[in-house]
């Protein structure tokens, strides 16, 4: 018995992925008071291990923004409901990037104050999507107190302690809430979501990015010519 053709295969209507590949029993939703505004790098949309949609459809209190250069305006925009603005992001040290805000202690006691920015891209990306995003250099940096150990065994990591978008930003939730526990059952489905990924992928091969394409319509990347 061979396997039914990619291009027959039926997909889910919700997340854009082969049926048996389904995400959408995963979603778990959460009100979190904190606002969250994910950047996601383009090569990020079509990777079927990616955990940003999943977050995203998740938090109810969640935005979603694909690109890799962020304009002033485009991000000014989008973080025009008055919040203090954090970037989720080390410390680091570029040469010709704008110096991060100091921290505000008092402003980050509210969580539901804070919007917290995360760039949903491997480790590289990521530092490119800083360097041609000036008003993201500038953001205050929340760092992680203590990095939990990751489920993500489906992606290579790229450092020591390196999480999933999902994982760090439910890790920085729980900080910002003073270390909450209400981010389990996301945790949990996540798991789930990790263990299918992977036994789909030993079954098929790795998802063809065709068929994961475009879950939903984020905003159209940025940075084009
Ligand atoms: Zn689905």
């Amino acid at each position: 018995m061979g396997h039914t053709p990619v291009s027959k295969r039926r997909l889910c209507p919700h997340c854009a992925r082969p049926l048996s590949s389904c995400i959408c029993r995963w979603v778990t939703p959460l009100a979190q008071p904190t606002a969250v505004l994910i950047l996601q790098h383009p090569l990020e949309v079509q990777h079927a291990k990616n955990s940003a949609g999943l977050l995203h459809r998740c938090l109810t209190h969640s935005r979603l923004l694909v690109g890799e250069r962020f304009d002033a305006q485009t991000l000014q925009a989008v973080l025009q409901e008055p919040k203090y603005t954090v970037l989720l992001y080390p410390p680091t040290d570029y040469a010709g990037h704008a110096a991060p805000a100091a921290l505000d202690a008092v402003q980050l006691a509210d969580p539901s104050a804070v919007r917290l920015v995360v760039l949903d891209a491997t480790w590289r990306k990521s530092r490119k999507m800083l360097h041609l995003s000036p008003l993201l250099q500038g953001l205050p940096r929340l760092t992680l107190h203590d990095t939990p150990a990751s489920l993500y065994g489906i992606r290579k990591a790229h450092q020591p302690g390196q999480l999933s978008t999902l994982e760090a930003t439910c890790a920085a939730l729980a900080q910002l809430q003073g270390g909450a526990m209400v981010y389990a059952p996301l945790l949990q489905a996540f798991q789930g979501f990790v263990a299918q990924q992977a036994s789909y992928a030993q079954d098929h091969g790795p998802v063809p990015l065709s068929e994961v394409a475009l879950p939903g319509t984020p905003c159209r990347p940025q940075g084009g010519p």
